[in-house]
């Protein structure tokens, strides 16, 4: 770290099609890192680039086509259109997520230079070699590369099934530059002929270009260990010959049905999509937070519909408690307390479930009602749920909140005379109160001038 700045670098989306729910929660996880490193008071400078070239359909075994070429195809468009669309789109929906904006968004295309430059280096360094105009990254010269994802040679030859092209020196050794071959979009020219990058070297340039051969965390989907980030290391550390990047941080995936919510697959679901079916795409991001960030999470729309509701609910008691001015005052040493709580648990590796298993305690507590309510509108800083919208819209008349609170703990002690006194003297304030399965709801009755 330099200057009190936490320099990150957050692999972002192939531009091809819909970035999916899946995709989002991954990218979450910069936000969540800059926001909660931020809250500890550091200054962030977050990188995410945008993949518009060299991420083929195979990137796996190194294989196929260009999933940009692939989608101008079908779509009748130039690349530069399918990119500027679904770019775009991109930003739309990580801003309903309230992924805050990264302080650059890299385009790949605009540093064809920088990644020439470092193959050139590669080659010159015998990491490399160039066969017909592609150029391989030689594996066998890194002896670190597997490290990362703890892939050893014998298994990536194990691991390479179907053709290999017979010019590689060793099966696993992967792609710096594709000759342009059959490619008329898409194509530079380059020392080695006409070609394009391959999907790895953009991280390494882009990465070092803007944030210099030494940074402190790199981010991507747990998909992205193996190869992209194992070839970006094997690519960064071969050409400066040290270490790079001082902390890896991988994010599990989103499961849906039982398998991975994938573009490709076509098993995926949009924010639009959500929104569709009557959801806060916010709830989305409350579903989210309730997992680890490295933890494979099943996305179901129950989960989603919980989500949901927990949310409003929460949005709900932060209003009512931020109108109550009738709540017992309590010392500030208990919301102390949970206010370091929470810092701890950000601070232990990015812990936002226990920071959320927090609320539900802090909810449950006899802390201040005022208080509540403002140690929850500080942490949204972290948590970005918006918590602080429904006070504009849900106003609870005075006192009420205590008596809900109180309604809650006797129907949870099967204390029905008094939850139904309480439901009662609620009804005369003008708030109507219902019980269902997930616990009491209510309603204003009267409507009340802020
Ligand atoms: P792509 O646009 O395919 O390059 O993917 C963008 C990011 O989304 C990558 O960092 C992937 O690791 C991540 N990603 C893809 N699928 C999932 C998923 N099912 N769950 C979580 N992250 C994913
Ligand atoms: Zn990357």
């Amino acid at each position: 770290m330099r200057d009190g700045v936490v320099r990150i670098y957050s692999c972002g989306p192939t531009v091809y099609r819909y970035v999916h729910v899946g995709n989002l929660r991954t990218f979450m996880l910069p936000d969540l890192l800059c926001r909660s490193l931020e809250y500890l008071g550091y200054q962030t400078e977050l990188v995410m680039n945008i993949t518009d070239v060299g991420h083929l359909t195979d990137d796996m075994f190194d294989r196929g086509e260009d999933k940009m070429l692939v989608s101008a195809r079908m779509e009748n468009k130039s690349p530069q259109e399918i990119a500027a669309h679904y770019t775009a789109s991109f930003m739309d929906d990580a801003a309903k997520l309230n992924i805050r904006r990264a302080a650059h968004y890299p385009q790949a295309t605009q540093y064809i230079p920088q990644m020439i430059s470092l193959i050139g280096k590669l080659i010159a360094l015998g990491h490399a070699y160039d066969v017909g105009g592609t150029v391989y990254y030689d594996i066998a010269s890194f002896p670190p590369y597997g490290k990362l994802s703890r892939n050893t040679t014998d298994k990536l030859i194990a691991g390479s099934r179907g053709e290999v092209d017979p010019r590689k020196r060793h099966p696993g050794d992967f792609t710096l530059w594709k000759a342009a071959g059959e490619h008329r979009l898409q194509v530079w020219p380059s020392p080695w002929g006409p070609g394009f990058p391959g999907w790895h070297i953009e991280c390494s340039a882009m990465s070092m270009a803007l944030l210099g051969d030494r940074f402190d965390i790199h981010t991507g989907g747990a998909d992205n260990v193996f190869p992209h980030h194992e070839a970006e290391i094997a690519q960064s550390e071969g050409v400066t010959g040290h270490r790079v990047v001082s902390c890896w941080m991988h994010g599990g995936l989103l499961m849906l049905r039982g398998t991975r919510m994938a573009k490709s697959a076509g098993n995926f679901l949009r924010v639009l999509e959500l929104e569709e079916q009557g959801f806060d795409p916010l709830a989305f991001r409350y579903l989210a937070l309730q997992a680890k960030y490295r933890t494979k999470l099943n996305f179901s729309i129950e989960g989603l519909a919980g989500a949901d509701r927990a949310l409003r609910q929460l949005r709900a008691r932060v209003a009512a408690w931020s109108n109550d001015t009738h709540a017992l005052e309590r010392g500030e040493t208990d919301a102390a307390g949970y206010e370091d709580r929470f810092r701890a648990a950000i601070a232990d590796d990015l812990d936002i479930p226990a920071a959320m298993a927090l609320i539900a305690e802090l909810i449950h507590s006899d802390v201040a009602t005022g208080a509540k309510a403002s140690l929850l509108s500080s942490w949204d800083h972290v948590l970005g749920l918006d918590l602080d919208r429904a006070a504009a819209e849900v106003l609870l008349p005075d006192g009420a909140s205590v008596l809900l609170d109180a309604r809650e703990k006797a129907r949870a002690a099967k204390d029905f005379a008094t939850s139904d006194r309480l439901r009662d003297e609620l009804a005369s304030l003008g708030v109507a109160v219902t019980d269902t399965a997930e616990g009491q709801r209510w309603k204003t009755t009267t409507k009340r001038s802020p």
